[in-house]
């Protein structure tokens, strides 16, 4: 018999499959702690909440361990009807996400085709772009305008091509946060043909002051699609679970895309209790402020550039990033570079315990007197 000519499997797959860049997630505490035969590693680099969940989360979620035999409800009721409830809109106007990754996702895979194309800022979450090319679509990286989106030149990139449009606010790596006014005026001039992604993940660790409006924004603009996640100030970044609020109609769309059962049981009872639990959420924002000060306090005693940050991490510029990362981990701190988000200047820190923060400050101070 003759040998079957080889296959290069990597030809199977479009060129834009290939092309994508894979996402660098922050290293895992266990994965350093082995390579370094070291414990009590912390981890400051994917943005967790470091407080962990709420304990009312994680009863619920122990509860729905007893039925795990059983398929997740697909359509969400309970989860959905509290994140309704929440926002005062009608639970079809929810998506639910395994994790808000996958709205960014779903929004991608319902709207976007080969040859479409989307729009996004330099140093935006660099999932936009990974989503957008997994479609075979263009995506359309807009020059940020002091680490923040230029929104104005966003919508200079408006072309009829353009499909989706996505903004973080705040923006993950850089922590810029865009006023409510500006986001409006943005909605109100995009054509209606586009959608624009309003990637809310950091939300709840602004101040009420600086909140945008945004689910409001809703009924005005069938155009508009708000994410947010569980991952963040709810604790909840291990279980996956996210939503998008949306027209009904775009929602119904995106529902036709998402695969049924894509948030477990589990995640869905511990959200509904996370959502629940505002009191976790505040006491989690305050200790983000607090940490927040400290943090930036202690770069600054390091005469130390960093980007104002209005989530749960900050941006710092180093000489030598990569090799401060390097000796940054050797003392057991994970920190997340960020050379792919085209800053290989910086670092990113992501706000902790406050002996946690004091362990990074001295751990840095310790990294760069080398
Ligand atoms: N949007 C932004 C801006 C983020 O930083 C993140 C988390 N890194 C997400 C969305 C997605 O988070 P998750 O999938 O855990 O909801």
């Amino acid at each position: 018999m003759t040998a079957r000519p080889a296959i290069d499997f990597c030809d199977l797959a479009p060129s834009y499959i290939s092309a994508i860049a894979p996402y660098q997630p922050g290293k895992p505490i266990a994965e350093l702690e082995r390579e370094l035969g070291i414990s009590g590693a912390v981890k400051l680099a994917s943005n967790e909440n470091p407080r962990g969940a709420s304990p009312k989360a994680i009863a619920a979620a122990r509860t729905a361990l007893d039925d795990i035999a059983r398929y997740p409800d697909g359509n969400g009721f309970e989860l959905k009807r509290a994140i309704a409830d929440r926002h005062s809109v009608a639970e079809s106007a929810v998506v639910l996400g395994n994790g808000s990754n996958d709205v960014l996702e779903l929004v991608a895979r319902t709207f976007l085709t080969p040859g479409a194309a989307a729009v996004f800022a330099q140093h935006a979450f660099a999932v936009y772009p990974l989503v957008t090319q997994a479609t075979g679509a263009i995506g359309v990286e807009v020059a940020a305008r002091d680490f923040g989106h230029d929104l104005i030149a966003m919508q200079h990139a408006i072309t009829g091509d353009v499909k989706v449009v996505f903004i973080a606010n705040p923006n993950n790596p850089t922590g810029t946060l865009l006023h409510p006014r500006d986001v409006r005026a943005f909605l109100e001039d995009v054509p209606n043909r586009v959608l624009v992604v309003l990637d809310e993940a950091y939300n709840d660790y602004l101040p009420d002051a600086l909140k945008a409006d945004s689910v409001s924004w809703l009924t005005e603009f069938p155009n508009l699609v708000v994410s947010r996640t569980f991952s963040k100030a709810h604790g909840l970044a291990g279980l996956r679970v996210g939503y998008g609020l949306a027209h009904p109609a775009v929602a119904d769309l995106m529902n036709r895309v998402r695969q049924p059962f894509n948030v477990s049981s589990v995640a869905q009872a511990a959200a509904v209790a996370a959502l629940a639990d505002d009191a976790f959420v505040e006491q989690s924002r305050e200790l983000n402020r607090r940490g927040m000060e400290h943090v930036t306090a202690g770069l600054g005693k390091l005469a130390l550039d960093f980007i104002p940050s209005y989530a749960n991490f900050v941006s710092f510029r180093v000489p030598d990033a990569r090799t401060v990362y390097d000796r940054l981990l050797r003392l057991g701190v994970i920190v997340r570079p960020i050379a792919s988000y085209g800053m290989p200047d910086f670092l990113r820190v992501s706000i902790g315990l406050p002996e946690e923060n004091a362990r990074f400050l001295a751990a840095l101070q310790q990294a760069l007197s080398h």
